[in-house]
């Protein structure tokens, strides 16, 4: 990881402002139709974090359920001014962790990919370095993220197993 925290980012009008306290859990580009569909370009790069991680600095986005390539679904977390998306809650683990959206960082170069996922529906003109860990679809976490992260995610998995036992008893 090349940057130094907080960063700090927003939307294209201004409304919304938002600051990413530490280092992301991992950083995902991602290549499924979906995310075409939904960014109308060839992929998207989502930094996946914590939500207590980042502080609304100016603003508070509105949520939209939106379809995902997973079939459960996301809410995606938009200016309610100029409806830009700046993160999204997936289904796994809910409100629990932002996918924040990586160009909508002020300094987007910042956050680099850690893996590529769902490479088998890239755009055929993308080429994805060789050193670059790339997945047709996923990937095993064991296999990409750093042990600060897997360690990190491991003290959040109670909160995500009592959100997910609150989706069960909601239907
Ligand atoms: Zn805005
Ligand atoms: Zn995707």
């Amino acid at each position: 990881m090349t940057a130094n925290y907080p960063l700090e980012g927003g939307c294209g009008c201004g409304h919304l402002r938002y600051r990413m306290n530490t280092a992301p859990l991992v950083v995902h580009c991602c290549h499924c139709r979906w995310c075409q569909r939904e960014t109308g370009t060839a992929f998207v790069i989502n930094a996946m974090i914590e939500s207590d991680r980042v502080t609304n600095l100016n603003g508070e986005p509105q949520l939209f359920q939106t379809p995902s390539e997973s079939g459960r679904g996301q809410r995606i977390a938009r200016c309610p001014k100029c409806l830009v998306a700046v993160w999204s809650h997936y289904a796994g683990s809910g409100h629990l962790t932002k996918f924040v959206r990586v160009g909508t960082l002020d300094d987007p170069g910042r956050l680099p990919p850690d893996v590529h996922i769902y490479t088998g529906s890239k755009q055929p003109w993308v080429e994805i370095p060789g050193s670059m860990p790339a997945y047709p679809v996923f990937y095993e976490r064991e296999d990409i993220w750093r042990r600060e992260s897997l360690e990190r995610l491991a003290a959040l998995e109670p909160a995500i197993a009592a959100y997910k036992a609150s989706l069960a008893e909601t239907g």
